[in-house]
């Protein structure tokens, strides 16, 4: 059983603003919003990065994770980005899976 901060938070070991569950996916708010809405989408089973090997061979996780993204953005008509940072050059940070899902302002492109 892992203790990633995210796994923890999948548990419930430690609280989170949670805005959607299912069987396999999490949603809650960043803790540090870059975003006026700045949502973090996880796995809840400890998947350590978007390179993981599981992550192509588990469908019903992949559908889940797109199924709660377009229920969670379905209200963001001005639009919103979905970020996944990978590595050093990246910034990630929490070594769990996870989409950044950010709306309610302009979003600067190229990201920089
Ligand atoms: P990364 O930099 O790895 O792409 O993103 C990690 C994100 O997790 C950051 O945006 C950070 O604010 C968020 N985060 C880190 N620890 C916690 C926490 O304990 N609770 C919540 N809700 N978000 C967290
Ligand atoms: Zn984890």
């Amino acid at each position: 059983m892992s203790d990633c901060i995210f796994c923890l938070i999948a548990r419930k070991e430690i609280p989170a603003q949670i805005l959607l569950e299912t069987e396999e996916v999490l949603a809650f708010k960043d803790i540090n919003p870059v975003a006026p809405r700045h949502i973090l989408l996880i796995p809840k089973k400890h998947i350590s990065s978007v390179m993981d090997p599981q992550l192509p061979t588990s469908p019903q996780l992949t559908a889940e994770l797109f199924s709660a993204l377009q229920q969670l953005m379905a209200d963001a008509k001005d639009g919103f980005r979905v970020v996944i940072n990978r590595g050093e050059h990246a910034g990630e940070s929490v070594p769990h899976l996870h989409l950044h899902l950010l709306s309610g302002r302009e979003l600067a492109w190229p990201p920089g």
